[in-house]
């Protein structure tokens, strides 16, 4: 049945080829010099499908009766394609260092070949061709996928092997690996990414204490320690959606980020056991949850996200004041536009603007201290809560301080929920 299915096949393909065949050169090509049935069968390639250009290039032969002398070698690829198998080889042995689901392969060719071939398009007259580039790319991707047991991945490919035909030599490009997670930050005075030491600019220096960073810790190593064992990693980067400041803390429902693993040579991992693993290490200071694959559309998406927080600040007030005085002022800020124009703690290094940030929501309630209220603040994406507390030496206005009359400061911030729409 296979058979006679393909005996049809073949037919229509002859007929096929012999249509475009008349328009073409190609007879007096193959009266001056050899071409392979790849070579041959490659400038009709895009005649029928699901046929590999050997088939074309023996029905063109039989067509003007032409045998396939193998005294000479192909005058386009010398042969190139009697190497594909050992390629395929070099590639397996190359891959067998990675951890890998799918795969790419690239090839980079002579260019004397590829001028040949050029010069033959237009010598032959053809228009149904295929760059040689493209066929050893496929041949070789079919015999790697049969001895790896993995299919090639046009789109997203997780390891590329490229290669050299002109040395035999491979080399293979890994796809970092993304990971995606929500973080609770439970400890101040740690920054969210590394911050490399101001000073000596990472080399290490007295100040830094040789560590040539500003901070011992921070949330990104916290967690790359782990995962880095894990996938045995190249180095990392991370991708928060936003950042608190680093003596705040962060709670609730945590906040959304993607790790990223450069070069990873295990990238099947178990992401409960990593959580586990980072939770247990980072105990008491940092805790992931939600751990799960992501890839680099999700860290466009993450990094464009602008969302509502909603605070706790804990602020120490000028003066006595009581409750009734407090909610009535408070009460008036919600769902309130305030200004704000750069805060004078980052002026130095982002643009002096002003904006328009609105308060969704707030309530406050004063502690058993004297001189204290917590605040529970709602706020749109951007506002800088502390200066709508104190009011920036009248940078931001209205602010807390101007409604009540009094100096506020804020002796703690903390980001309890992150709203995701
Ligand atoms: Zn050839
Ligand atoms: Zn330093």
């Amino acid at each position: 049945m296979e058979h006679l299915l393909e005996k049809t096949a073949e037919k229509e393909l002859t007929a096929l080829l012999e249509q475009h065949i008349k328009n073409t050169k190609i007879e007096n090509i193959m009266k001056e010099r050899r071409l392979c049935d790849h070579c041959l069968g490659r400038l009709f390639a895009r005649v029928g499908y699901g046929v590999d250009n050997t088939t074309r290039g023996r029905l063109i032969r039989e067509h003007f009766d032409y045998s396939s002398e193998i005294s000479e070698k192909c005058w386009l690829c010398s042969d190139l394609f009697n190497e594909v198998e050992k390629f395929s080889e070099m590639i397996v042995e190359k891959l067998n260092d990675w951890e890998f689901n799918n795969f790419l392969i690239g090839c980079r060719i002579d260019i004397e070949i590829v001028e040949r071939e050029e010069s033959l398009w237009s010598e032959a007259a053809v228009e149904q061709f295929e760059p040689i580039k493209s066929e050893i790319n496929r041949e070789v991707g079919k015999l790697v996928e049969k001895r790896v047991g993995k299919e090639v991945n046009f789109e997203r490919p997780e390891v590329v092997a490229t290669i050299d035909t002109r040395y035999d030599d491979v080399e293979i490009q890994v796809a970092p690996l993304f990971i995606y997670g929500r973080y609770l930050k439970k400890i101040r005075g740690i920054p969210q990414t590394k911050w490399t030491c101001k000073h000596c600019l990472g080399k290490g220096c007295e100040l830094c204490n040789h560590t040539g960073k500003m901070y011992a810790e921070s949330v990104e190593e916290l967690i790359a320690k782990e995962v880095m064992e894990i996938t045995m990693g190249k180095g990392h980067s991370f991708h928060g959606m936003g950042r608190e400041d680093i003596d705040a803390k962060m709670l609730g429902n945590g906040r959304p980020f993607i790790i990223e693993i450069k070069t990873p040579i295990k990238r099947n991992i178990d992401y409960t056991s990593i959580q586990k693993r980072i939770n247990r290490s980072a105990e008491g200071k940092v805790e992931v949850m939600e751990l799960r694959s992501s890839d680099r559309r999700e860290v466009v998406a993450i990094k464009s996200v602008r969302c509502q927080k909603t605070y706790s600040v804990l602020v120490e007030l000028g003066k006595k004041v009581n409750k009734e005085k407090l909610n009535e002022v408070v009460k008036a800020f919600k769902g309130k536009e305030i200004a704000q124009q750069t805060p004078l703690r980052v002026v130095h290094r982002r643009a002096d603007k002003r904006r328009k940030r609105r308060i969704l929501d707030i309530k406050a309630e004063l502690t058993e201290m004297e001189n204290e209220a917590e605040l529970i603040i709602t706020a749109e994406a951007g506002t800088y809560i502390k200066e709508f507390v104190h009011g920036d030496e009248g940078r931001t206005r209205p602010s807390l301080a101007e409604g009540l009359g009094m100096k506020c400061e804020v002796k703690r911030l903390d980001v309890i929920k992150i709203h995701e729409e």
